[in-house]
């Protein structure tokens, strides 16, 4: 089932998410149901606050890159009860976009490299080190889990001169090819 995706300025987009009870009824169907609205969006992750759900758990699908880049054709996971533990020193800067912030692309620093520890929708448990564009779709939707979205890491300066552009979004005047919804 395709969901709507909350757009900025949606209040569920600046909570801190709790964490993924391990008897959560239909765990499978939910993870399903936001790769489904991932792929309709042509997204590369979403996290469950973005479908309006402030629960700790995201997905990823970087498949559609593989072709070119043959380490994402076991991308398509779900990252269930995450921890970020460990960051390289070095950061990169890459472009972002984000399926809550429609039209907006934004070029943005973090680390290169990262170790997460989580468990997948069968409750197995994994722990590895990912690092360039896979680490930085995980850094994006971890984020989302703890009220963050991308452009609160853009320099002041930046975020000053979108002011405008995310008030009007806020305010429900944006343009976005997939089903969206603001409030809650
Ligand atoms: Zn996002």
């Amino acid at each position: 089932m395709i969901l709507p995706v909350y757009v900025y300025g949606s209040p569920v987009l600046r909570r801190d998410a709790e964490p993924v009870p391990s008897d959560y009824p239909d765990l499978k169907a939910l993870v399903e149901d936001m790769h489904q609205t991932m792929r309709a969006s042509n997204g590369v992750g979403l996290a469950a606050p973005q479908i309006g759900l402030p629960l700790r758990m995201f997905v990823t699908d970087l498949t559609p890159h593989a072709a070119d880049e043959p380490k994402y054709a076991d991308s398509r996971r779900a990252f269930i009860n995450p921890e970020i533990y460990e960051e390289s020193d070095t950061e990169v800067a890459i472009e972002e976009g984000c399926l809550s912030v429609p039209g907006l692309n934004e070029e943005v620093w973090r680390p290169e490299s990262i170790r997460i520890r989580w468990v997948d929708e069968d409750w197995v448990a994994h722990d590895e080190e990912f690092d360039d564009y896979f680490a930085r779709v995980i850094q994006h939707e971890y984020d989302h889990l703890s009220g963050k979205i991308f452009i609160d890491r853009l320099s002041p300066l930046r975020r000053t001169m979108l002011r405008n552009r995310l008030l009007t979004m806020s305010k429900g005047k944006y343009e976005a090819a997939y089903k969206t919804k603001q409030g809650k």
